[in-house]
């Protein structure tokens, strides 16, 4: 079962997104080589990317336009 905690969300760093297309509001965590955050819009699917220390970062929160 240590894969299943591997591949698990849980104490990853994330940060609150905004998605302008849909007006939804998400969580999106970086993946497991702690380069990018990726995520995913749930209602059109429209796929975000942002690199892990541009200014956004710290600021917890971002709008996907
Ligand atoms: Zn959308």
């Amino acid at each position: 079962m240590t894969d299943e905690k591997k591949n698990s969300l849980e104490g990853r760093p994330f940060m609150g997104v905004m998605f302008d297309c849909c007006k939804v509001y998400v969580r999106v965590y970086q993946n497991k080589e702690g380069t990018h955050y990726r995520g995913r819009c749930p209602r059109c699917l429209r796929q975000i990317t942002f690199v892990v220390g541009d200014a956004g970062d710290k600021n917890r929160f971002w709008r996907a336009k």
